[in-house]
This record gives C-alpha cells, structure tokens and sequence, in this order.
C-alpha cells in the first residue's frame, strides 16, 4: 500500500568553519574554499547554504607559514552529524588534504562548528566544536552570518567581549 502521508525529513541548521593556507595543483586557498561551498551546495541533502565573506587570519601554530583564508558557511541538512563529518572529510580529501606538520599548513580544514543545538562528545565528534569560542577567525564570519545566534545558551556577542581581533581582516578584492 502506498503511504500517503508526507514524510517529514528532519532538517537541522549547522555551521561548518573552512580554513585554508596552502596551494596545491587544484587551487589557491580561495580556490579551496570557493570549491568546498560549490560541493555544500550540491549536496541534496542541504539546503538554504550560506556563506560570509573570506577573512585572512594569521595561523595559530607555527608562524613561518602562510596566512590562512578562513570562511564559515551556514545551512540546513539532513545529514546525521557522523554523515556530516563524514562530507566535510570528502571535501578535505577533494583538496588533496595536505599536512605537513601539526598546527601546520593545510590545503583545507573543514569543521563542523555547530549541529542545531545539539551536545555531541564521542571520540569521532565535538560538538560544539571545541575552539570554536576562542577563535577570532571563527568567531568573526559566525557573527557575520549569524548575528543572534545563541551558544551553549549564551548570545555570540557574549564570547565576542573577550576575543582579539588582532590578525583578523576580511579578504579583499586584490588578494
Ligand atoms: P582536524 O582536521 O585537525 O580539525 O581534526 C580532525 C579530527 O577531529 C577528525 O578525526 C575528527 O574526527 C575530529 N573532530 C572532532 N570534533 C570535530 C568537529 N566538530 N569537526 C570536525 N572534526 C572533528
């Protein structure tokens, strides 16, 4: 017998952090990012992408390495959060991931920052994602897209107060 009542898919808004500070034979770190969004926004199972501008953040980890590039991009999914991690490693790989040292240079790193409002902490996962409130380069463009987002039930513009931005500027069109 057909069913013929709509079935109700479970779409969840999440937030992915991209960061990018090394060329390869695909691209430059723009080029990464600008791919990694292309192939969000193909996937079926998400929808209602968005993006906020690039910024260019000085590296955490050693400091004799380029810049990095750095984006967040906010959509709805029907992707488990395993499923989800799962992509962003698919579009890690399709960048020819390349790591040469920890802290280190990387064609593309691609996070998931949040999942709904969901507290996840197995071996695999952290979400929220653990720096995610440290770290100017995320914190910055999150705001961007989502200026009344809330945290563990904390406004953004709460963790903002404590944040540097120094080392933090938004890409601009000559670079
Ligand atoms: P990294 O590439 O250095 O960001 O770390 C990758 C590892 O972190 C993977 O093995 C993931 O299983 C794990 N991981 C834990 N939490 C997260 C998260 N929120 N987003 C992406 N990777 C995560």
């Amino acid at each position: 017998m057909v069913d013929l009542v709509a079935s109700t898919e479970d779409w969840t808004l999440c937030y992915v952090g991209l960061g990018s500070n090394l060329a390869t034979e695909l691209g430059s770190p723009i080029q990464h990012l600008q791919q990694a969004l292309t192939s969000l926004a193909a996937n079926l199972q998400i929808r209602e992408l968005s993006a906020s501008s690039f910024y260019v953040s000085v590296p955490m980890g050693p400091k004799d390495q380029p810049d990095f590039v750095n984006a967040v991009a906010g959509f709805e999914t029907t992707l488990k959060p395993l499923e989800l991690l799962s992509f962003c490693q698919q579009l890690e790989q399709a960048a020819r991931r390349a790591r040469l040292r920890h802290w280190g240079e990387r064609s593309l790193d691609v996070d998931i920052l949040l999942y709904g409002q969901e507290q996840i902490m197995t071996p695999e996962l952290t979400v929220p994602h653990a720096g995610l409130i440290e770290r100017n380069f995320v914190l910055l463009p999150l705001r961007e897209l989502a200026p009344k987002l809330t945290i563990a039930g904390k406004p953004i513009s709460y963790y903002e107060l404590s944040s540097d931005w120094t080392g933090l500027k938004l890409l601009s069109a000559d670079q």
